[in-house]
């Protein structure tokens, strides 16, 4: 990264120094050529008075030689004019170019330093509950009530973990070839059941589930379908509240199955709904971020949604809120 900026300096300086030299080449062959345009024409009145073809110069510039003469030399103006604006634009495409390679760097690279940051941070944090959990349970003599508490907390913290690293195993499946294994799969039993493993993880959050009360075998990827409803919802979660509810909703629309993760927190703006698919973003800045996170949950439910030839599109929710609605086909 470091090279970058000096790179990008001296690919300017190149650049200007080119602009300057084509420019003072574009004139100086102008010049040229209306020098020769008009001693063609001196050296072609000459002859044309000396053998007395014309009597005068309203006659000479009237002449077919003359106006052939003339219509050359103005071609070859039109040429150097034409040259140099097709030269001054691909010159400026470059610079453009070079701008926002330079761009996609420094974006890739602050990207990549908060996914390290969040990923350390994710990993440390449920390692160091573990670590206490245990010791409470090693040093001190635990009513059975407790006991039972704690074992839970140390589950769930177990369960953040495998989510990260699951996560990041699909990430890096995906990064190389990803072909969904699809098997006939019944959507509502799946869903069910994902939907109250997450009401177990999240006991303080209102999930309502709506769905069809049936709806044909699909064939699916069974990992992936549940990666994209526990990535959406689990967001949901995160980018809301905690006294607002989440609702999914599971129906059918034409030839597609419609999954629909409808939230009332901070929204997305604009400008991020696009970026929000690319893998390690995440909005905001990790120093002052609170909330945890990969930047790789929606770049993975992306991959996964059209490895099913479906389509994922972002919607503003009423009050406030993100509504993520997923489209797959129901002929896999
Ligand atoms: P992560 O949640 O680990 O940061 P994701 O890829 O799942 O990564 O999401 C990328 C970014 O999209 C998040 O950092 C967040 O800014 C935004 N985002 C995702 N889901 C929501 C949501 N339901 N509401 C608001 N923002 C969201």
């Amino acid at each position: 990264m470091e090279g970058s900026p000096r790179l990008r300096m001296l690919s300017y300086v190149v650049i200007i120094y080119m602009l300057l030299a084509f420019s003072w080449w574009s004139v100086l062959l102008y010049v040229k050529n209306n020098d020769a345009f008009e001693a063609k024409t001196t050296y072609l009145k000459l002859i044309k008075i000396g053998s007395k073809q014309v009597n005068s110069e309203s006659e000479f510039l009237l002449s077919p030689e003359y106006l052939d003469l003339r219509s050359k030399y103005k071609r070859q103006e039109y040429m150097i004019f034409g040259e140099a604006i097709v030269f001054i634009f691909s010159l400026m495409a470059g610079i453009w170019l070079i701008n926002r390679g330079y761009h996609r760097e420094v974006q890739l690279a602050r990207q990549k330093r908060n996914f390290l940051l969040s990923v350390t941070h994710e990993l440390k944090s449920p390692l160091a509950s573990i670590r206490l959990i245990l010791e409470t349970v090693q040093k001190r003599k635990l009513s059975e009530e407790q006991k039972q508490q704690l074992t839970e907390s140390g589950i769930k913290e177990n369960d953040r973990l495998t989510t990260l690293v699951n996560n990041l195993l699909t990430a890096t499946r995906l990064e190389t070839i990803y072909k969904p294994t699809k098997e006939p799969i019944n959507i509502l039993t799946l869903v069910d059941e994902e939907i109250n493993r997450l009401k177990l993880l999240h006991p303080g959050r209102k999930l309502n589930l709506k769905k069809e009360n049936s709806l044909p075998e699909m064939n699916l990827d069974r990992t992936g379908i549940v990666s994209v409803i526990s990535n959406l919802v689990e967001n949901a979660i995160k980018y809301s509240n905690e006294n607002t509810e989440v609702d999914i909703q599971i129906s059918l629309k034409e030839d597609n199955l419609l999954i629909q993760v409808a939230d009332h927190g901070i929204g997305i703006d604009l400008e991020e709904k696009q970026k929000i698919f690319t893998q390690f973003y995440r909005s905001g800045n990790e120093d002052t971020r609170n909330t945890k996170g990969t930047g790789l949950g929606l770049y993975i439910v992306k991959q996964i949604v059209a490895a099913h030839k479906g389509k994922i599109k972002v919607k503003e929710n009423f009050p406030t809120g993100t509504i993520f609605e997923v489209t797959l086909p129901l002929n896999q």
